[in-house]
């Protein structure tokens, strides 16, 4: 069964975030609700570059209420770990419109689908 391997879930609030997303860094963040046995759902799945905390701000919305988050080791880790999240839990049954995009100038390919070929 396929794991996000991340932290949570917590309250999706700007609050909440600021209590548990402490360190400036790289990460990954998954955005969805839990069911009433505690299930969380996965409904978006993304990544920050370099500062999780201030993505999951940036996508603060009432239509999801929860989050879960962990930090990476490198931006490349951080789109790697998305690649994999995005694949995993749906692809484009997600809320995500597209496949996770890669940083601009890296030449990065997706681990799953090689979508940049
Ligand atoms: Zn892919």
């Amino acid at each position: 069964m396929a794991t996000l391997e991340m932290e949570g879930p917590y309250i999706f609030t700007s609050s909440e975030i600021d209590r548990v997303v402490t360190i400036t860094s790289p990460g990954n963040y998954a955005l969805g609700y839990t069911k009433d046995d505690g299930t969380f759902i996965v409904r978006y799945v993304g990544r920050s570059d370099g500062d999780v905390n201030r993505e999951l701000k940036a996508r603060l919305t009432n239509k999801y209420s929860k989050f879960k988050y962990s930090y990476a080791t490198s931006p490349k880790a951080a789109f790697e770990k998305e690649c994999h999240n995005y694949h995993d839990f749906g692809g484009s049954a997600l809320d995500n419109q597209m496949h996770p995009s890669r940083p601009a100038g890296s030449n990065w390919k997706c681990p799953v689908c090689d979508i940049f070929d």
